[in-house]
């Protein structure tokens, strides 16, 4: 397998010590492309408000925004790209495939060969003609379910890895089939040292990220900051735990707040800024600052570099 050995952002190539504090799973710039109006609540299409809510994150310490919005959920790269100048943040892009829901009505005719050129070529050469190349790539399963266009996307998405040593980020939904999904990946040989599971906080089931771990993967709490009552006891409890058991080089905590309910820019709450403070102040708690910046910074500079 060939190697990555570099950080891609939608401005260029940078340092691993230029990624400072990273959220691993953010949008920024997203339009579900479904007709229904529920996904109206998930679309960021305002650039001002998503700049907005950017330099809220960066005025906290934060600089690098991995944003996992892939082919056909309304990515804008050349957006990405101005906002990053503006605040003077890193913005990685994805190439990729989401869950069969949100996969482009096209994917069921293209062949396997086509479907990894696809993402293969944007790599490579860049997204839609703009030259922005991707720093990871994605693919996505359903709930409980890997159903059969999904198995294709998998695949191809391996192969680009395997070809390219790009990492890959996946969509667990609500936590679910992380085990199957490194089932798939180990079989064409792919080592889990480059995967980064999703959302497997929502899971919500301690062995189970536990397991993953021992299976060698990253995994990603990007749930954070939904149920503000409880303060993400659970979420915190967990990562100690993780943290005990030897794993904290395999954690990554992001938010995943691509829904205007969650950003203040538009009208949410609790924002990028949550998991620098709040969520800090908590988990201060329970873990040291050492290992805070070891989960917010070195971790994805390591994983990110392939
Ligand atoms: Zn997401």
């Amino acid at each position: 397998m060939n190697t990555w050995n570099k950080i891609v952002t939608v401005n260029g190539e940078i340092s691993s010590d230029e990624m400072g504090i990273t959220y691993a799973h953010e949008h920024l710039l997203v339009t579900p492309q479904l007709p229904d109006e529920k996904y109206e609540a998930y679309t960021l299409d305002d650039e001002e408000k998503s700049t907005a809510e950017t330099a809220e994150f960066a005025s906290y310490g934060g600089k690098t925004i991995v944003e996992m919005t892939p082919i056909n959920y309304g990515r804008d790269v050349l957006g990405l790209q101005r906002i990053a100048k503006a605040t003077g943040t890193n913005i990685i892009c994805t190439s990729g495939y989401h869950k069969e829901l949100f996969q482009p009505s096209w994917f069921a005719e293209k062949s396997d060969d086509e479907l990894f050129q696809i993402v293969y070529d944007e790599v490579l050469q860049g997204i839609d003609g703009t030259g922005v190349r991707p720093g990871v790539i994605k693919f996505g399963t359903s709930h409980w379910q890997i159903t059969a266009q999904e198995e294709r996307a998998i695949r191809a998405v391996a192969r680009v890895h395997l070809e390219t040593g790009i990492p890959i980020s996946t969509h667990c939904d609500k936590g679910t089939m992380g085990m199957e999904q490194l089932d798939r990946l180990e079989k064409m040989d792919v080592e889990p040292q480059h995967v980064l599971l999703c959302h497997i906080d929502s899971a919500e089931n301690y062995d189970y990220a536990l397991e993953l771990c021992s299976r060698g993967a990253h995994i990603c709490f990007d749930h954070v900051g939904r149920e503000l009552a409880n303060h993400d006891h659970l979420r915190i409890e967990m990562l100690k735990k993780l943290i005990i058991a030897g794993y904290i080089k395999q954690l990554h905590i992001s938010g995943d707040m691509g829904k205007k309910e969650y950003l203040p820019a538009y009208g949410g709450k609790p924002g990028l800024r949550y998991i620098l403070t709040t969520l800090k102040e908590d988990l201060l708690k329970e873990i040291t600052e050492e290992d805070y910046n070891q989960i917010m910074i070195t971790n994805a500079a390591a994983f990110f570099l392939g």
